[in-house]
């Protein structure tokens, strides 16, 4: 099968926040240095921030250190600053509000966003510093060359559900890096067959949650853009790990979420 090669510096694969601002840096630091090394971002999006979910409160400490103080003035979309903040244990028919904020839910002088207008926001950033964002291109497998990574074979495009090529099949191509960076967020594909054959998980795994979010639009004077709320309590019972959120967006939207963790014992549970 013909196969295309691409040859490359710095190979990032996802374009999410973590990847994008590794460009970022990366990419200023080569600046800087008047270094000409070429870094690619794969993204299997059919666009950045397609398939990024998360309706964040974001700490603004490390944009601050990465864009200077300045990723605000120059354009990154916020919705709204966290203008009052309360984490309430919920029963079935009440709520009782807790009396302080646990240190990891006190998110004074943090911001509301919709992390995919964040990030494709950062796109723009790493665009202009000349790094290439190559869209609807899913690293399918490893290149290796012995125990080392030598960058990423995209997957092929135009086959059936039984994997069989139909009109207009493309072969994925192999695209060579002298340094390849892993950014798939959870769960990544290529980074769980990399953490196998090299055993690189050590005594602190990856845990996982379950849950739902979702985005509404609610009646007027409901919630303020920057209200707050984290939840305790039900629908979990006390012996399950999770909680919930609601978040006020501009234009009466609200993110709204639940996510328990995975170790319950009811098996009929279900998010
Ligand atoms: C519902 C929800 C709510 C959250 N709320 C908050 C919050 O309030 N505050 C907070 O700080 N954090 C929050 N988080 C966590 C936050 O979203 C993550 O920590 C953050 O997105 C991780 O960034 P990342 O770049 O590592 O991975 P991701 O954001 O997951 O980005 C990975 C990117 O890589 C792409 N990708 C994956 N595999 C491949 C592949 N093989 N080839 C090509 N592309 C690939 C994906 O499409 C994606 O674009 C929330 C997460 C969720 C899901």
């Amino acid at each position: 099968m013909e196969r295309d090669t691409i040859d490359t510096d710095v190979l990032l694969v996802g374009a999410g926040p973590a990847s994008l601002a590794c460009a970022y840096r990366l990419a200023r630091l080569l600046e800087a240095a008047g270094d000409k090394r070429e870094i690619m971002v794969i993204e299997k999006g059919a666009e950045t921030g397609q398939h990024i979910l998360s309706g964040a409160v974001m700490d603004p400490r490390g944009f601050d250190e990465l864009f200077d103080g300045k990723w605000i003035e120059e354009g990154c979309p916020v919705e709204a600053p966290v203008k009052s903040e309360a984490v309430y244990y919920l029963t079935a028919r009440g709520k009782v509000r807790f009396p302080f904020l646990p240190p990891t839910l006190r998110n004074h002088g943090a911001w509301v966003v919709t992390l995919s207008h964040v990030v494709r926001w950062m796109k723009t950033r790493v665009e202009v510093l000349g790094v290439n964002v190559f869209e609807g291109f899913p690293g399918k497998e490893l290149l290796w060359e012995g125990e080392r990574v030598a960058g990423v074979r995209t997957a092929d495009r135009g086959i059936d559900k039984s994997g069989a090529p139909r009109a207009g099949f493309t072969a994925g191509a192999d695209i060579r890096a002298k340094v390849t960076v892993l950014g798939e967020g959870s769960r990544g594909s290529l980074t769980k067959a990399l953490v196998s054959r090299l055993g690189t998980d050590g005594p602190n795994p990856q845990i996982y949650g379950t849950g739902v979010k979702e985005v509404w639009e609610v009646p007027d004077g409901r919630i303020e853009p920057g209200e707050v709320y984290h939840t305790a309590g039900w629908p979990l019972r006390s012996s399950h790990y999770g909680g919930g959120w609601i978040y006020g967006m501009p234009g009466n939207r609200v993110s709204i979420g639940f996510v328990p963790a995975l170790d319950y014992e009811d098996p009929r549970f279900d998010p």
